[in-house]
């Protein structure tokens, strides 16, 4: 087990346009704090409307040739990328911890995933091909999917290379030019893959990173006349703003929005491992993954066999230093949203919620000025309450007991999210049952967060409109044209 150590040099973020690391045109930077100290320890450009306008020449140069190449040397290069990032995992690992909170081994992992992402659609993109249809043998349509030209495509501080890299890919792969935005809060890693591309031989233009706030930055880009697709992952009322503003520009938009994830757990299920996983889904990144479970609804029958099983096995949950191999829980991202967890514990409470665990800051003997939070786990809430009807995105759950299928599934579906939902059961049936009542895009059958990038990603209701993986994304950021030939 190691421990891995801070190099306290203060850190410049730099843009990266036109394949050049370039300052921001105003001058001006914004502090980056590292959570686990809660010291600033970086700076990053405070961009503007004029950093994205540039982002956006340089692109559109850069495009024709970019879309031209031939897919080989594209695959070529966007494959460099994915081995680079791969050489680099300890390196960008150590600052993904630092930058966002998450321990060290977990940010390794996602990497990796940072890493399979650009290396599955530069793959994907060889095996691309387009649909003919033939009319009764007189006549014959074939489609033609183009690379849209300029994309936006902005991105979350939960998993920030992980969600940076799941966009900018297949817009790449797929023959796009991109301008993108890491989040304010978590830029580090989006900066060190400018300095990757340059590397891996991307063209000048073809990637732009401008980084800054949301409402200057991103905004730029949402509303910027030449930039024709967004990708947006983030919350759901950023996602309502951004949609607000690219639907009257006729935008084609994905978006990736926030959750409130229910995870069932019946009393047929394989215990042990149900209740193992539940203790993952719950607090893996210290319960800021949008495909956390946060309301665990269990059968009557084993309640209080669950609960104290659960409980149990939350106690092993070590919160305390990212950069300590034994950590399980690190810091949570921002001073904001550390106070924005609590404030909803608080609502639990007066909610007439029981603190069952948690429930409170520490400070860990190793970082004395962090933002952490104990796992917590709360019971006695109806489905209807605050605390289970808003997205909180921290180390917060709660337990809630049900009687049948039916009542269970009208509580899974009684929020206005639907992006993933837990269903544990030994009985097949009851799990295509289940699985086929619930209103989520994304339902995992005894596990969670096994991943394929084939498959469709993303959620109904508030918690996104359109998915992306696979051919969905590649589909996303390309344009289809059917040609009719009378034969
Ligand atoms: P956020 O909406 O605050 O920010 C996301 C990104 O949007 C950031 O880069 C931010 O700078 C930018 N932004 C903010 N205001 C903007 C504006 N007016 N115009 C354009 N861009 C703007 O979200 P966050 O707090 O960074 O991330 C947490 C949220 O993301 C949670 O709700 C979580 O559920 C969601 N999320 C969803 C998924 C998914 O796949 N559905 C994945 C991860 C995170």
């Amino acid at each position: 087990m190691s421990v891995y150590s801070i190099n306290h040099i203060m850190q410049v973020i730099s843009n990266y346009i036109n394949g050049h690391l370039v300052q921001p045109l105003s001058g001006k930077y914004l502090d980056n704090y590292n959570p686990a100290t809660g010291e600033i320890y970086s700076h990053i450009p405070d961009s503007d409307e004029s950093d994205v306008e540039n982002a956006y020449k340089a692109a559109n140069e850069a495009f024709k040739s970019w879309s031209q190449m031939p897919s080989e040397q594209r695959f070529k290069i966007i494959n460099k990328i994915a081995e680079l990032i791969d050489s680099k995992n300890e390196e960008l690992a150590i600052a993904e911890s630092i930058d966002q909170g998450k321990p060290v081994w977990l940010a390794k992992n996602e990497i990796s995933r940072a890493a399979q992402n650009f290396r599955f659609y530069a793959t994907a993109a060889m095996q691309f091909a387009s649909e003919s249809h033939n009319i009764d043998g007189h006549a014959v349509n074939y489609t033609i999917k183009a690379p849209i030209g300029v994309v936006g495509c902005i991105s979350p501080w939960n998993l920030p290379l992980y969600l940076f890299s799941w966009k900018i890919a297949p817009a790449l792969a797929t023959g796009n030019c991109v301008v993108a935005k890491p989040s304010e809060i978590t830029p580090m890693t989006a900066f060190m893959l400018s300095e990757i591309c340059n590397e891996a031989g991307l063209p000048d233009g073809v990637l732009n990173i401008v980084h800054g706030l949301g409402p200057k930055v991103g905004n730029a880009i949402v509303s910027h006349p030449g930039i024709k697709a967004i990708s947006f992952t983030g919350g759901t009322a950023t996602g309502r703003h951004i949609a607000s503003v690219a639907a009257p520009m006729f935008k084609k938009l994905s978006l990736e929005l926030g959750g409130k994830n229910p995870n069932i757990i019946f009393a047929d299920c394989d215990f042990d491992k149900a209740v193992k996983t539940s203790v993952s889904s719950s607090f893996l990144n210290q319960g800021e993954i949008c495909l956390c479970g946060s309301r665990i609804y269990i059968e009557k029958s084993i309640y209080e066999k669950f609960k104290i099983a659960f409980l149990k096995e939350v106690e092993k949950q070590i919160v305390g230093n990212p950069l300590d191999d034994n950590t399980k829980i690190g810091a949570i991202v921002s001073n904001q949203h550390f106070e924005k967890v609590l404030g909803h514990i608080k609502i639990a409470v007066e909610e007439g919620g029981k603190i069952l665990c948690g429930g409170k800051a520490v400070n860990p003997a190793s970082n004395p000025g962090g933002w952490f939070i104990e796992p917590t786990v709360i019971e006695n809430l109806n489905a209807e309450c605050r605390t289970n009807q808003e997205e909180i995105f921290g180390p917060v759950v709660t337990l809630t007991p049900f009687d049948s299928e039916e009542e269970v599934i009208q509580m899974a579906n009684g929020t206005v999210y639907g992006l993933a939902c837990t269903i544990w059961t030994e009985n097949l049936g009851k799990a295509h049952r289940t699985a086929a009542s619930v209103n989520a895009g994304i339902i995992w059958i005894n596990c969670w967060l096994l991943r394929d990038l084939r498959t469709p990603f993303g959620g109904m209701n508030q918690s996104g409109v359109g998915r992306e993986g696979g051919y969905n994304a590649m589909n996303f950021f390309t344009e289809m044209k059917n040609v009719c030939i009378k034969i």
